[in-house]
């Protein structure tokens, strides 16, 4: 097999042979047919997340077919086409675990982070964090679901059922969430870099009424906020944007301070709250909405040799949507 792996933080990822392995117990092992990019693939890269650990295949928006199955992996048959999602493991008897908030395990296992991810030819993965996703769509269309779209999907179920919805920073996980959001009848505001007429163009393609930069005010009072950026800078108009009673979610891993603000802005039961990671439901419940959601998801492809292109140009803002890497 081969990967673009990263040996140490900071440093382009290298282009690797590397030996085939065979799934353990309870493992499958899958080739890759489509990785998306995320951001939390920057901040794994640039050594922002805790304890890294190098060297290590990035990747966690992996769609791909099952070609190994490891002992006591059931329900799985060779052929099948597959996604996995960054969740990689959780231990299953930690307080979290035991009240159905495996997202926050205290000791989990991410993909692309702790163990070996996506920017590979193969990947073997712990066959109960792995879904079915079916054979409709391409692979490249469907990897960016596994984490921009599941983590939009859970950021929206903590925003509650507000009907007017702010998202800070349109790339890959907004694109798809305001689709999903205008599916659901809500209205979307979509809120970019000042000045990224592009980016707002963009937005309102995909369903959003209304787009401007993150430093205009929305036309009305917003119920709910996701703010997608590793900006901390975003809360404080955030928080501004949201009518009394109001939420701000913060979808990302990594963020920037948040800089000091008057308590105005947080004063009438306003909230600010932070997503983390996803649960194996929140994967079964969102992909089995997606057949029904008619989503248009805009990818722009990379070989796989070409995933430092797509960090950059991901870090740069240089493309519309998510960015995927076909091996
Ligand atoms: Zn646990
Ligand atoms: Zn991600």
């Amino acid at each position: 097999m081969h990967a673009m792996v990263l040996k140490q933080l900071g440093r382009p990822l290298e282009w690797t042979e590397l030996p085939d392995r065979w799934p353990g117990p309870g493992e499958v092992r899958v080739q890759v047919g489509a990785c998306g990019v995320c951001r939390t693939d920057l901040h794994v890269v640039d050594g922002e997340l805790p304890r890294p650990q190098v060297p290590i295949i990035p990747g966690h928006e992996i769609i791909g077919r099952i070609d190994a199955i490891g002992v006591h992996a059931d329900g799985f048959t060779l052929g099948q086409r597959v996604g996995i999602p960054w969740l990689g493991h959780t231990c299953g008897v930690c307080p979290y675990c035991r009240m159905q908030r495996e997202n926050l395990c205290d000791t989990p296992i991410f993909t692309g982070y702790t163990r070996d991810g996506g920017f590979a030819t193969s990947v073997i993965a712990d066959a109960r964090f792995v879904f079915s996703v079916g054979e409709v769509g391409s692979d490249e269309s469907l990897a960016p679901l596994l984490c921009a779209g599941l983590i939009g999907w859970r950021s929206l179920k903590m925003a509650g059922d507000g009907q007017l919805l702010g998202l800070y920073g349109f790339g890959a996980a907004a694109h798809i969430l305001a689709q999903v959001a205008k599916s659901e009848g809500r209205k979307v505001f979509a809120f970019t870099r000042p000045g990224d007429g592009k980016a707002q163009e963009f937005a309102r393609s995909v369903g959003a009424c209304w787009a401007g930069g993150s430093d205009e005010a929305p036309p009305q009072l917003l119920d709910t906020a996701i703010v997608f950026a590793p900006v901390g800078a975003l809360i404080p108009p955030a928080l501004k944007a949201v009518r009394k009673g109001g939420k701000v979610v913060c979808a990302g891993i990594h963020m920037s301070d948040i800089p000091s603000f008057p308590y105005d802005l947080l004063w009438n039961e306003r909230q600010i709250l932070s997503v983390a990671n996803l649960t194996r439901q929140d994967g079964l419940d969102f992909l089995d909405q997606v057949p029904n959601l008619n989503l248009v998801i805009r990818t722009t492809a990379y070989p796989l040799q070409q995933a430092n292109q797509a960090l950059a140009d991901l870090r740069s803002g240089s493309f519309e949507g998510a960015a995927v890497l076909v091996p």
